[in-house]
């Protein structure tokens, strides 16, 4: 019976005590008192509390508020009026209906009407805390766009969106780091390529430069030989090179594919001129260094290629040490020629040649540089003292010194040239040692990522998996129990309570929604039996009642006539007098006696007497007003009681009632008996204060006047009997 307002449910509660009290009084015959007591506490509280109610609808400037005081005014202007049915008609009908009213209007105040504005009120409130609750009001907006499903949904499939994206990341990340080991494996087989290429050149061309300065005598077979290996170096690099075309996306990789290609076929025709004995020594080793020289740049410049630092770092090692290879070598063919030029001391250190032999050799410091500063300890260790700027100074010095400046007799170009080639070949085998290392070091990382993106694409399968299941059953555990009690506490909104919830065994807030279900269901059910059994016991009540009420009635009627007999007639004259005592109202009686009645019963015999008396009593009655009471005080004596009545309009009602008589036939037989009646009437008066047998004895004596005056006639007391 709450609806959540103090003071409201207060007054509601005083309300109901009221009514129930009421209820009660109709119910245990209370007396007047009593029921008078209880309508004016009634009219009290309902007053105020219909204030309350009002000052708080104007305050909220509810919309209905005009039909709500309306309402209230009209209950207010029943109560009396109720009270009235209550207390002057004898009669259990009204009784009911005062009680049923009372009951119905409170169920409806309180359940219907007051709801109205109740609502309203708790919106306004929420409305007015708004800082407070924009929590709750964004979640209601969310309830009013998005249902529980969907909501439930959404906050089990985030953290695994969250999980995806961040393993999205992890996966494109290791992608990358793939790609670019690719890159890297792709870039170290060409620099591998290059590099043998290269070398191969380097031979070919210090074999050339000897065979030239031999004037075309030595070294022919051994060129010839150098030569065919190089075309094989040519044919694998340039398959190498179509193979990976497809593969590489890298703008500077296809660029250089491309380039090289180009670089590749001026090889192929700068060879295929080099048996043009025209040719000098310069041109052809010119013509090779460009393109060596062509090939090594290109190769430097990938290192350029956007990479991780320590594999560009790599690569410019390579190319470092490569590029000190190529110095080398060419510094091997000059020198050859420059041996071989035989010159006097002076003439040497003149010679061009000479000074190139310096600036290659500076050439060289700068490369073993970068490459110290490029590579890794592991690269150095594996050049050891070839990497060494002083020890490499030192050897070219005291080679140039042991040659060309203190020279001993067998110390020619060939054995110049064998020296230097021996230098070059420990710089190939540091050179592939590195690349292969290189090599292996990128296979292994390829592995190890690959492994790991495998190892990343398991995990989140897995994770993905779990989650989805634990989601499945979450979202199950959830939103199954809801649907579940919303259909059950639909079906208690039908009056059906039927579903059964005490299966659910969870300690959550889930378990107790079950629980509280459980206990409403079971409390609405033994309601709704308490409820048949109040309504069979006040059935039976009402039954019994009726019963002894019809008793009563029977008890107080007169069995001939159907007249009150002169028991209950005394008692409603006692309590007439009450009345009218209380409410300073008239009161009137008229006593009726017919006249010669004997002489009806000996000319008709009891038959016929007893008729005329039935008859008469029918004439009486209907000549009265229904409130006026008739009833048989005697044999053939009758008394009319007038409630809110004086003597005057008595006597005009008497006059009535005598004239009504006189016209009277009784059919009795074939006859129709007439006769007539003498009536005394009198007032009650207050200052008499005339008890119940006083009255009846004063205007019994009006009724002798009249028998003494002739009968058929009408005589009124004097106002008073003293
Ligand atoms: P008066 O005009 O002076 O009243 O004369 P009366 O004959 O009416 O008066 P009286 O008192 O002498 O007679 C009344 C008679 O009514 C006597 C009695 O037999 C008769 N009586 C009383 N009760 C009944 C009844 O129930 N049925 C019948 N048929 N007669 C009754
Ligand atoms: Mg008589
Ligand atoms: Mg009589």
């Amino acid at each position: 019976m709450c609806v959540g307002i103090e003071e409201i449910d207060t007054d509601h509660k005083q309300i109901l005590a009221i009514i129930a009290t009421i209820i009660d009084a109709i119910d245990n015959n209370a007396n007047t008192e009593a029921i008078e007591k209880h309508f004016a506490a009634l009219t009290v509280c309902a007053t105020s509390h219909f204030k309350r109610e009002e000052a708080l609808m104007e305050t909220m400037a509810f919309d209905d508020f005009i039909e709500h005081q309306k309402g209230h005014q009209e209950f207010l202007q029943q109560l009396p009026e109720l009270k009235h049915q209550l207390l002057y008609s004898n009669n259990i009908d009204a009784a009911e209906h005062v009680s049923q009213f009372l009951y119905d209007w409170v169920i409806e105040h309180i359940f219907i009407s007051d709801m109205d504005y109740v609502h309203a009120f708790h919106n306004e409130t929420k409305h007015k805390i708004s800082l407070k609750a924009i929590f709750q009001r964004t979640s209601e907006w969310l309830s009013h766009r998005i249902n529980i499903s969907t909501r439930v949904l959404i906050t089990s499939v985030l953290p695994i969106i969250g999980m995806l994206l961040l393993s999205f990341i992890a996966i494109k990340d290791n992608y990358q780091q793939y790609k670019n080991m690719q890159l890297l494996e792709n870039l170290t087989q060409i620099v591998q390529q290059v590099n043998s290429l290269t070398h191969n050149l380097q031979i070919e061309r210090g074999l050339q430069s000897s065979y030239i300065s031999s004037n075309y005598k030595r070294f022919s077979e051994a060129l010839t030989a150098q030569q065919h290996k190089s075309n094989n170096e040519i044919y694998t690099f340039t398959t190498l090179l179509n193979s990976r075309k497809a593969l590489l996306t890298e703008p500077m990789l296809i660029e250089f594919i491309n380039s090289t290609k180009i670089d590749i076929a001026e090889l192929i025709i700068f060879r295929s001129g080099l048996n043009n004995t025209d040719m000098t020594s310069e041109q052809m080793l010119a013509g090779y260094n460009e393109i060596i020289a062509k090939l090594l740049a290109r190769v430097n410049r990938l290192s350029h290629i956007k990479m991780d630092a320590e594999f560009a770092n790599n690569i410019t090692a390579i190319n470092a040490i490569v590029g000190l290879k190529e110095i080398l070598s060419q510094q091997r063919e000059i020198g050859t020629l420059l041996i071989d030029d035989d010159l006097s001391k002076y003439e040497l250190r003149h010679s061009e040649r000479y000074k190139q032999l310096y600036m290659q050799l500076g050439m060289q410091l700068n490369a073993i540089f970068i490459f110290n500063y490029s590579s890794t300890p592991e690269q150095q260790q594996a050049c050891g003292q070839l990497c060494n700027i002083a020890e490499h100074k030192a050897f070219i010095d005291n080679t140039i010194e042991d040659f060309m400046i203190q020279p001993e007799v067998n110390q020619n170009s060939q054995f110049w040239f064998i020296q230097l080639t021996n230098r070059t070949d420990d710089i190939k085998i540091v050179t592939d040692k590195i690349i292969n290392d290189l090599d292996v070091k990128t296979q292994l990382k390829l592995k190890t990522l690959e492994q790991r993106f495998y190892l990343v694409i398991i995990i989140i399968s897995s994770i993905v998996i779990f989650n989805t299941f634990v989601f499945t059953i979450l979202y199950h555990s959830v939103i199954t129990p809801i649907r579940r009690i919303t259909y059950a506490l639909k079906q208690v909104t039908l009056g059906r309570y039927n579903q059964q919830m005490n299966e659910c065994t969870s300690s959550d807030e889930i378990g107790a929604m079950y629980g509280a279900y459980e206990t409403l269901r079971r409390k609405l059910l033994q309601a709704d039996m308490s409820k048949d059994i109040i309504k069979r016991q006040q059935q039976s009540l009402l039954d019994r009642r009726k019963e002894r009420d019809k008793y009563r009635e029977l008890a107080s009627r007169d069995t001939l006539t159907g007249a009150l007999n002169r028991r209950k007639f005394n008692l409603i004259l006692k309590q007439e007098i009450g009345f009218a005592k209380q409410d300073k109202q008239k009161l009137s009686l008229l006593l009726l006696d017919i006249d010669h009645f004997k002489n009806i019963n000996d000319a008709y015999g009891h038959g016929g007497g007893d008729q005329v008396l039935r008859d008469f009593y029918d004439a009486c009655f209907s000549s009265v007003k229904s409130s006026d009471i008739v009833a048989r005080i005697g044999g053939e004596e009758f008394a009319i009681l007038m409630p809110e009545t004086n003597s005057t309009q008595a006597h005009i009602i008497a006059e009535r009632v005598r004239h009504n008589i006189s016209k009277l036939q009784v059919p009795y037989g074939a006859d129709n008996i007439r006769l007539t009646v003498s009536i005394g009437l009198a007032q009650w008066h207050e200052h008499d204060s005339f008890n119940t047998e006083e009255f009846i004895s004063h205007t019994d004596k009006a009724l002798y006047q009249a028998k003494g005056e002739g009968r058929n006639c009408v005589v009124a007391a004097s106002s008073s009997f003293k």
